[in-house]
């Protein structure tokens, strides 16, 4: 008999304290974190039906199922496959026998549509909640295992930062740099490079900048931005940089948002809300005339997913908790002369927050 993870169980009783019957999840970070395959989004469907009662099972197409197996998930749930000309909605329609007519499925908030279309089809009497409904109480609040993994990733990404200063050199493209800054995310452990932004000069402005074609000058200030994955929990740390002297008005800028930065991650606590930490940093910026350029809110939850909840945004009233994870990333951006942006998670602990990312935050200066 597989034995549930202990996530399969949290969720279990999650499920049952919400009024949920049954999640149905297809691949993704909601997948892993229950039985921890990493499936392969496919036309074919692969469906997690977790269920309230704890008769869980994990539906596959008949090829996948070495894959399934390897992963270790046969241990917590029982696998079945199917062929390639078995309709796998009935079978998913089969997994939930037992379930009166109008139980409430809790949708994976990433399956396709396709696969949602098809599961109301089997399905005609069931009522819909996103699966976010219960798994987002869990996916938030990190277990200790979880921590460890974001704080290996977050040094695994300080050290890269370490050497991008040795990267920086006028004449050179953001490209090269790009690509020299992925290779040492890997060499630094990551098993993936999840994204490099190099913006540089009114590049930098530009938050989510595609690193390009533009080459490298005296006098630049340079964002980056980068993130990889690491054993399964994703890293993400901006720091700034300039080549030279920094152009006017960037010194007083990035003095601004290193107080900003500061005030909010001096403001997390337990109760505190996630709308009173974009307060603080966004409070520091306008009354410095900043606040027109903070364009973005000051961060976003962090684990398996690179972006996940809790989002730092005005607005969201939710409660900080011991073992959130999530970034806080204020920036300035200055349309057509410089960004500058400073981003470390944060972990909430039981009297502030521990920094993953410890990297000095002032802008670091590069010869040219
Ligand atoms: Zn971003
Ligand atoms: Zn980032
Ligand atoms: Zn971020």
């Amino acid at each position: 008999m597989p034995v549930p993870t202990p996530a399969l169980d949290r969720a279990a009783a999650q499920m049952a304290a919400a009024g949920v019957d049954a999640l149905l999840l297809g691949p993704g970070a909601d997948l892993r974190y229950l039985v921890g395959y990493r499936a392969l989004p496919l036309e074919r469907l692969t469906l997690l039906v977790a269920r309230a009662d704890g008769r869980h099972a994990l539906l596959v197409p008949r090829l996948e199922r070495p894959r399934a197996e390897d992963s270790g998930a046969g241990g917590a749930v029982a696998i079945q496959d199917f062929a390639e000309t078995d309709d796998p909605f009935a079978l998913a329609a089969r997994c939930l026998d037992g379930l009166p007519p109008g139980a409430v499925l809790g949708a994976g908030d990433r399956l396709w549509s396709t696969f949602l279309l098809g599961l109301q089809d089997a399905l005609p009497s069931a009522s819909w909640v996103r699966a976010s409904t219960v798994t987002r109480e869990l996916r938030m609040r990190k277990a200790p295992d979880e921590v460890d993994a974001l704080r290996r990733a977050g040094q695994a990404i300080d050290r890269v930062h370490a050497q991008v200063p040795g990267l920086l050199k006028a004449g050179r493209t953001e490209s090269e740099v790009g690509r020299d800054i992925a290779d040492a995310i890997l060499a630094e452990g990551h098993q993936t490079v999840n994204f490099v932004i190099v913006g540089s000069g009114p590049n930098g402005a530009s938050p989510h900048h595609e690193t390009g074609s533009r080459v490298l000058a005296d006098g630049d200030a340079i964002v980056v931005d980068i993130g990889g994955t690491l054993d399964g929990y994703c890293s993400d740390c901006t720091r700034d940089y300039v080549v030279g002297d920094p152009p006017d008005g960037y010194a007083e800028a990035h003095a601004a948002l290193e107080t900003a930065q500061a005030a909010a991650c001096d403001a997390v606590h337990p109760g505190v809300t996630a709308a009173a930490i974009d307060a603080a940093a966004r409070d520091v910026l306008s009354a410095a005339g900043y606040g027109g350029h903070f364009v973005h809110r000051t961060g976003h939850g962090i684990g398996l997913e690179e972006h996940e909840d809790p989002y730092i945004v005005a607005g969201n009233d939710l409660a900080l908790a011991p073992g959130m994870a999530f970034s806080i990333e204020p920036g300035v951006y200055l349309p057509g002369r410089f960004g500058m942006r400073i981003e470390d998670i944060v972990v909430v602990t039981d009297d502030g927050c521990e920094r993953l990312n410890t990297l000095d935050r002032a802008a670091v200066a590069v010869a040219p």
